[in-house]
C-alpha cells in the first residue's frame, strides 16, 4: 500500500511508544528554579559552566512556561523568529541546582531537595561570573537566593554564599520529580527502558556493569533544550495568544516579564 498525501498517520505494534515517552519526556522537562516574589531558597550549584542559548517565551495557553530554544543557526526556516519576531528572543544560560528548601505545592505535597534548571538571563548571567569568579569555582556550594519582589529575576536578586556541601552525604536526599535519584538509578540498573530516561535526563554514564555512579550529575542540557524541528515549532506555535506574544510583552530586553508570576 502506498502512503497517500498526509503522510503515515498510524504506527502498528508497541515500537513507537518509546518514542511516544521520549515526547512526553521532552514536552514536561524538568523542573525550573523559581522563588516567589519577598522569598528567599536556599541552592546547591551542581554544575558551573552555563550552557547559554537564545530562546523565545511566548505566552500560550494562559502562562509563560513554554521557554523554547530558537531555531537561528540551526535551520534555515526560522519558524519562531518568523512567528513570534525576532525581538523576542533573549539570551540565557542554564546550570543545575538543588533546591534545599523545603517548600509546599498548591496540593499541599512537600518538596525538598529536588534538582532544578536554574535559568539566568543577562543580568543575572553578570552576577553568576562575578561569584565564580571569586572563589573559581561554585560546584558543591550552597547559597542563599533571595528574591526582593515580583518584578525581579525569578532566580533571585541577591545570592549569598552560605557554605561547602558535601555532596556525597546529599546525593541520597536529592530527587528528580519526586523520586529519590537513588531509587531512579538502581531502577534504570535493572530496566533498560528507565536507562534511556535517565540518559536523556542527565549527563550521567553506568560503569562497565551497568552500575550509575552515585553522584548528582547536571541536567542533559543536550536533550532537554535541544531546539524543536521547524515543523514541530510550527504545530506548538499554533497555540501562541496573538496578542500576547507582541516582542514588547515579552521580555526581550531580559528585564521583569509577566512569566515571573508563574509559580514554576
Ligand atoms: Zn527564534
Amino acid at each position: 500500500m502506498t502512503t497517500q498525501d498526509g503522510g503515515s498517520w498510524y504506527e502498528t505494534g508497541t515500537e513507537g511508544m518509546g518514542a511516544e515517552q521520549q515526547r512526553l519526556d521532552s514536552q514536561q522537562g524538568p523542573g525550573r528554579l523559581w522563588i516567589p516574589g519577598g522569598k528567599a531558597k536556599e541552592c546547591v550549584f551542581v554544575d558551573d559552566e552555563p550552557i547559554c542559548i537564545h530562546e523565545h517565551n511566548p505566552k500560550m495557553n494562559g502562562n509563560y512556561r513554554n521557554q523554547m530554544t530558537c531555531l537561528q543557526g540551526v535551520y534555515d526556516e526560522v519558524v519562531c523568529c518568523q512567528q513570534l519576531g525576532p525581538s523576542s528572543r533573549y539570551y540565557c544560560g542554564y546550570l543545575t541546582v538543588v533546591d534545599c528548601s523545603e517548600w509546599k505545592d498548591q496540593r499541599g505535597n512537600t518538596h525538598q531537595y529536588e534538582l532544578r534548571l536554574l535559568q539566568m538571563k543577562m543580568k543575572a548571567l553578570k552576577k553568576f561570573r562575578r561569584k565564580k569568579e571569586d572563589r573559581s569555582s561554585v560546584i558543591g556550594t550552597m547559597w542563599n537566593f533571595v528574591r526582593e519582589d515580583d518584578r525581579s529575576s525569578t532566580c533571585g536578586d541577591e545570592w549569598e554564599f552560605r557554605r561547602v556541601v558535601e555532596m556525597d552525604k546529599m546525593f541520597p536526599f536529592a530527587n528528580f520529580r519526586g523520586t529519590k535519584l537513588i531509587d531512579l538509578w538502581t531502577e534504570a540498573e535493572e530496566k533498560p527502558e528507565t536507562m534511556v530516561r535517565v540518559k536523556h535526563w542527565f549527563q550521567i554514564e553506568a560503569d562497565a556493569e551497568g552500575k550509575l555512579p552515585k553522584v548528582i550529575p547536571p541536567f542533559n542540557y543536550f536533550e532537554i533544550l535541544k531546539p524543536k524541528d521547524p515543523k514541530d515549532m510550527r504545530l506548538h506555535l499554533g497555540a501562541v495568544e496573538k496578542d500576547e506574544s507582541s516582542p514588547s510583552s515579552n521580555g526581550s530586553s531580559g528585564g521583569p516579564v509577566k512569566e515571573d508570576q508563574v509559580p514554576f
